[in-house]
This record gives C-alpha cells, structure tokens and sequence, in this order.
C-alpha cells in the first residue's frame, strides 16, 4: 500500500519536480552567467586601475628625478675631468678598459652633505624593486640609484610626453628631460629611466581574483538556496491550479457518466424496437450510439487518469497473472481486424512470465499499443508482440512497421490529449489520451514504457513491468 501510495504521489508530482529542476537550472545558469561576468569585469577594472596607479607613480618619480638631471650632468661631467674628485672618484667602479662602471646617486653627490643628496633622490628609492637612471643626451648612462633596472634596451622612439616600456616583469618609463634657453627654444640635456617590479601588483591581483573566487562560491551557494526556495515558491500557485484542475476533471468526469449511462441505455432499448423508429432516423439513431459511446469512453479514460493522479491504486483486483496469456489473448483478438487491414500480426512470447498485477488494466495498456500499431501502420505492414526476459522485469514490445513518429515529437507522445499533425490525418478517431492512460497504467505496476521509432520505418513501444 506504502508502496502503491509513492507511486501515485511520484506520477502526479514527477511532472513538477521536472519543471521545478528545470527552472533551477535556468536560474542558475542565469545567475552564474551574471555573477561570472560581474566578478570578470570587477577584477579587469581593479587590475586596470591598479597599472594605471604603477604607470602615474612612475611618471611622477620621472617628473621628480628630471628636475636633477642639470645638476647630476654637470657633477659627473666634473668627476670624468678633474682630479680634485679622486678622493671619491676611488669609490666609483671602472670598468675593464678604465671608463667609469655606472655608480650611484650616492657614489657622485658623496661630496655633498647627507642632507643635501637627500633632497636630490626621489622618494622612496631605497626601497626594493625599482630605480632611477640618469641618461646624457647620446643615451649614456651616467648615474643610477635604487636596486631594480631593465635589460639593455632602449626604444627608437620616445616622444616628448615619454614612453612606458614592459619587459617581462618589469615596467619602465623614460622621461626626455629638456631645458629652456633664453630665446624660448628647448635643447635636450638626457634622459630619466624610471623603472619598477610589476611583482608586487601582480602578487597583489593574484590576491585579490582569489577573494573573488571565494566570493563569488560563497554568493553562489547562497543564490542555489535562494534559488531553490524561489523555485518552489513560484511553482505553488502552479501545483494548487493543477490539483483543482484534477479534482474538477475528477468531479466532471463522475457526474458526466451517470446522465450518458441514461443516454446509451435508452438509445438501446430504441435500437432494440426497429419498428417504432421512424426509417428517417435509424441513421441518426446509429449516429447518437456511437457518439455516446465515444463519449463514454472519453470520460472513464478521464476518470481512470483522475483517479491515478489523485490516490493510490486499488488493488483489489491484482493478482498473479502471466502476461503471455493476456498478450496471446490480445494478439486473438485483434487478428481479424490487422487481416481486414491487410496486417501482419505475429508474436513471440516467451510463457511464464509472472506479474502481480491488475489483469484488466495490462489488457487495456496493451490493447492501446495494439490499436495504435493497428492504427499508424500501412497495408502490407507487420506488427510484432514479443515478450522477454531483462533481469528482474518482463519486457513486452510493441513493435510495426509503420509511420513512425518524429524525433521532436517524441517527447510529447505520454501527454495527455496529445496527437501528431500527420497522425490526425490518417486517423480521426481517438482521443490523445491512450498512450497517457498505458503510461500511468505501467507506472502503477511498477513499470514504464519506453518508446523508438523512425519517422516513415516503424515504432516500437517497449512496457517494463517487474516480475514476481
Ligand atoms: P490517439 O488516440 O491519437 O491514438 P494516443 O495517446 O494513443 O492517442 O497516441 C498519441 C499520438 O502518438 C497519436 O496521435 C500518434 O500521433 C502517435 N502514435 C502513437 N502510437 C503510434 C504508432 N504506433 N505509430 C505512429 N504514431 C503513433
């Protein structure tokens, strides 16, 4: 009974966790898009921002060191000409052939006071990772402070505003530095090299994209409870129409059913005194009986889905039954009408094959495969009913050689009141609801149906119900 309960509840409700997975996914995926690009956008302003910071404090060390430039030119020029700087021109390095090695702010102003070199050096350039070049004009390195320089390179061009220059990890900038004459001409005295580690700002931007990350999971996470919380919400008012909708068509179907019982038994007991009908009216009166039956049939189809989505299987009238015999009974019974269609009704039924199930209900599931193969197949055709044996399940098939159903449609074919274009065209009858009704009927027991077919070769309809 427990059972049978969750399989009910599982068929009404199989529908909605569907749509309620489907809505989360495209929540997410919606958000992860938003929340993806976001932090891509945040992380690209920060690390543009922050080489925008490098390049201005770069300049701005450049402005500051040019402004010296006058002065360290003609102190080193002195120093390469008079021997009163031998005193410290003995702590300058030379190099093998006697020229003067590059040397320091500090190696060339030493005979200054402390206080005074200090005004000349820019700010902070005792810290790691950068340094200042003093160039003359024909690009000879005069003095350098600091413990960062770039590789021997120097561009072809380098403008008046100056050049920013990226080598590996380390960003430059060179400063020509001019000097205003009396008549108003500027005449180029060198250049300043500005030069500073990108390693920190990128240890930094690592840092920071990390944070990021960590971030956007922890916004993700929260947005996925949000989401699904959302999600369910939203399907509530859904869920409550639907289960109104399946009580009205419950509701709708039983009362119906009384007044066309009315109905079809007085068109019998007519049917059944010829004479008293008018000759004019034996045809509407045939016209009425079918109609009604029609109807009938519609609405114990209704009531039976009705039913199923509402409560729990009766299981009264299960028991153990062997599905050849309903199979073989089926395939007797539908022989004559696929030989007055020109069909080929063959089995292959394995005996023996034992299910706890309502007899009834199988014959009605199979007797829909039947008609509709009857139904969607050609003259000349062949329909096949075989039964075999997958592990613990009995697997019927349906299979002919038919109209077949397109791929897009396939998906559709189990849904209530459902009926391809083509379909419709070849056959008037039926109402879309038989393949819903074997559906719902393999599912109670247990099982499923599973279908493949080529559009133009043929169907197979594939029922798993399991075994004793
Ligand atoms: P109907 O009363 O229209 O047969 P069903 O629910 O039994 O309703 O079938 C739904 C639709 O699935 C049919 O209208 C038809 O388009 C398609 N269909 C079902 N069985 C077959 C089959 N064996 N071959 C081709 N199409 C089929």
């Amino acid at each position: 009974m427990l059972i049978s309960k969750q399989i009910s509840k599982q068929i009404s409700q199989e529908h909605f966790s569907k749509l309620q997975t489907r809505l989360l996914l495209s929540y997410l995926l919606v958000i992860a898009t938003i929340l993806g690009a976001f932090s891509t956008a945040v992380y690209v302003l920060v690390a543009l921002d922050r080489h925008e910071q490098l390049d201005a404090n770069l300049r701005q060390i450049a402005a500051a060191s040019a402004s010296n430039l006058e002065i360290i030119q003609h102190e080193y020029e002195e120093l390469t000409t008079e021997d009163k700087y031998s005193k410290y021109k003995r702590y300058i390095p030379r190099s093998t052939d006697g020229n003067l090695m590059p040397i320091t702010l500090y190696q060339l102003m030493g005979k200054y006071k402390a206080d005074s070199i200090l005004e000349l050096v820019p700010n902070p350039l005792t810290l790691n990772g950068q340094g200042v070049e003093w160039f003359d004009r024909q690009q000879q390195l005069m003095v350098r402070e600091g413990n960062l320089f770039p590789p021997d390179f120097w561009p072809e061009i380098v403008t008046p505003e100056g050049k920013l220059i990226q080598q590996g990890n380390i960003r430059s900038f060179i400063l020509p530095v001019y000097s205003a004459t009396k008549s108003g001409k500027s005449h180029l005295l060198g250049y300043v090299r500005v030069t500073k580690s990108t390693d920190i700002l990128e240890v930094e931007l690592h840092q920071f994209q990390q944070k990021l990350i960590i971030g956007v999971a922890i916004a993700s996470g929260l947005l996925t409870v949000g989401g699904l919380w959302l999600t369910r919400e939203s399907l509530k008012p859904v869920l409550r129409s639907f289960e109104q909708l399946k009580q009205f068509t419950s509701d709708a179907s039983h009362e119906l059913r009384s007044p066309l019982t009315a109905i079809r038994a007085s068109i019998a007991v007519m049917q059944s005194h010829p004479e008293r009908v008018h000759p004019a009216d034996v045809d509407k009166l045939k016209a009425i009986a079918s109609a009604s039956a029609q109807m009938s049939q519609l609405v114990d189809d209704l009531l039976l889905l009705a039913r199923t989505d509402r409560q729990a299987p009766d299981r009264v009238a299960w028991r153990r039954i062997a599905l050849d015999e309903i199979l073989e009974d089926l395939v007797d019974l539908y022989s004559d009408r696929a030989e007055e269609a020109n069909l080929k009704l063959q089995s292959q039924l394995i005996p023996n094959l034992k299910v706890h199930a309502d007899p009834a209900q199988l014959s009605r599931l199979f007797a829909n495969l039947l008609t509709n193969a009857l139904q969607y197949t050609p003259p000349g055709g062949i329909i096949t009913v075989s039964l075999r044996r997958s592990h613990n399940h009995a697997l019927a098939c349906i299979e002919d050689t038919g109209i077949g159903i397109a791929p897009d449609q396939l998906p559709y074919i189990f849904d209530r009141f459902w009926r391809a274009d083509q379909a419709r065209s070849q056959h008037q009858g039926g109402s879309g609801l038989g393949l819903a009704i074997a559906k719902t009927i393999a599912q109670t027991h247990g099982g499923d149906i599973t279908v493949h077919s080529q559009l133009g070769q043929g169907s197979c309809f594939q029922v798993k119900i399991p075994l004793l």
